[in-house]
């Protein structure tokens, strides 16, 4: 259909005076005696066009007028009578498809936890086509961050036989029948579409390494998959990773690329969604735009583990796990740093071994690795980075520490033989970034269809 994007006629000198035709979905009517007002919708903008209708001259089909309905209207582009920018006079309304009223999107009943139901609706709303902008958004910033500094953009594969670090939490790949009965696990699996046993990527760091080996400066970009048990606003069995891993990178190289990206990324998100940041700072939290900014105009702060460890001891009985030196740090103790030690977002780096992957670098004191976590106020970790271990006979220990088949990593060793280099990466999780710009605090409303333990809508 012939129409204008309601973004074009809002502002601007160029439009005014042109009969044009938008189409998009009623958001609110309202009248009065002599005048009638449609909000529009097309998604092209946050912000809605106002449509005038002089009911004196227009004989309207009640239908155009519900909420929800879907409409094109031809018409004339005013200066609008308040406020900036433009508006339409109508000359003529069609309806394109009509909304009866048990249309779910009404103003009294919109809470989030309400809108999880309609996940096929809800997107209707201003709080979705806000997230979803700026979700859209950072998308594009991060290729184009990646492609402006020199990076392939690679694919990994997202059916992968190496269960990497996701043992328990892989989700299996199979074309057996439902009551296949076998006598051993080897010969299931011998019968099996690949041959062997086959699961779904956690993450694409290991084929990241191969690529930045080859290519210099690698990321990848796509969905990561796993059957974390853990039902928790900040966990999805299917979430968006990004991944740069990069050659001749030590730990301090992986902390500024993932700043510089960060940053930049926040600075795209304030620059091209003005209007969401806007709504999310007065609906969803408080000074969203002023942490922004803050963030992107400061230093992020470092601290080692063992540095973290001290700070947090002191507080140890208002934890529910009470911290010593080894332990795994939980949310409430990320979040304590983050939100009351440092105020912004903190490398924690050099974490004891045994709590991290094998793959990472081993420090030379013995007991640590080369690791470090982004944490944000809010959130937590948001992103979990290290430099990787290049020393064969290293990585070989560590490997053999924790048992793992060593047949299955063959190819990664290889890495290690043939022309090893220092290299490092890291991962941010794209949900968790969305929710960090838009103050929304449940991943599952800045994921289209979130799936997570026994919900799969
Ligand atoms: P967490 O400790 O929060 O479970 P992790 O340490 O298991 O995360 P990594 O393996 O380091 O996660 O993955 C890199 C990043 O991917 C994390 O920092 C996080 O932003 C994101 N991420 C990891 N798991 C999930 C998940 N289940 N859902 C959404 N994002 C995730
Ligand atoms: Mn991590």
């Amino acid at each position: 259909m012939k129409h204008i994007d309601i973004s074009e006629i809002l502002v601007g000198q160029e439009l005014l005076g042109q009969e044009v035709v938008v189409c998009g979905w009623v958001r609110t009517f309202r009248e009065s005696a002599q005048v009638a007002f449609l909000e529009l919708a097309d998604g092209t903008s946050f912000r809605k066009l106002q449509v005038v209708l002089d009911k004196g001259k227009l004989n309207v089909d009640p239908e155009c007028t519900k909420l929800g309905a879907a409409v094109a209207v031809s018409g004339e582009v005013v200066k609008a009578y308040k406020g900036d920018g433009n508006e339409l006079n109508a000359r003529a309304v069609t309806l394109l498809g009509k909304c009866p009223p048990e249309y779910p999107i009404q103003k009294k009943r919109t809470t989030l936890d309400f809108l999880r139901t309609i996940p096929h609706l809800r997107l209707r709303t201003n709080t979705f086509a806000a997230v979803f902008r700026v979700r859209s958004v950072a998308a594009q910033a991060i290729h184009r961050y990646f492609h402006e500094h020199g990076y392939y953009y690679i694919n990994a594969p997202l059916i992968t036989a190496s269960d990497c670090e996701g043992a328990g939490e892989m989700f299996r790949v199979t074309t057996q029948p439902w009551n296949a009965s076998y006598k051993t696990e080897e010969e299931y699996y011998k019968n099996d579409f690949f041959g062997v046993k086959a699961g779904l990527s956690v993450s694409g760091q290991l084929e990241g390494e191969v690529a930045a080996t080859a290519f210099g400066k690698i990321y990848t970009f796509g969905p990561s998959f796993r059957a974390e048990n853990s039902n928790t606003t900040r966990h999805l069995a299917e979430f968006w990773h990004v991944e740069p891993e990069i050659a001749f990178a030590e730990l301090p190289d992986v902390l500024e690329i993932a700043e510089d990206m960060l940053k930049y990324l926040i600075h795209a998100v304030l620059e091209e969604c003005p209007d969401e940041i806007a709504f999310f700072d007065s609906f969803v939290e408080k000074g969203l735009r002023e942490k922004l900014l803050h963030v992107e105009g400061s230093k992020f702060a470092v601290c080692t583990y063992t540095e973290a460890i001290d700070l947090l001891k002191p507080h140890n009985e208002s934890f529910q796990f009470p911290v010593s030196w080894g332990c795994d740090l939980q949310s409430e103790h990320e979040k304590y740093l983050t939100e009351q030690v440092f105020r912004r977002p903190v490398f924690v780096t050099d974490y004891p071994k045994e709590i991290k992957s094998f793959y990472m670098k081993q420090n030379a004191d013995g007991k640590t690795v080369a690791a470090a976590d982004l944490l944000v106020p809010g959130i937590g970790e948001i992103i979990g980075g290290s430099e990787r271990e290049a020393d064969y006979e290293k990585l070989l220990a560590a490997m053999k520490e924790r048992g793992m088949n060593l047949d299955a990593y063959k190819q990664y060793l290889d890495l290690r033989l043939f022309g090893s280099v220092p290299h490092g990466g890291f991962g941010l999780g794209f949900e968790r970034f969305v929710m960090y710009c838009t103050g929304i605090e449940n991943i599952r409303d800045v994921t289209l269809f979130p799936r997570s333990v026994k919900n799969i809508m």
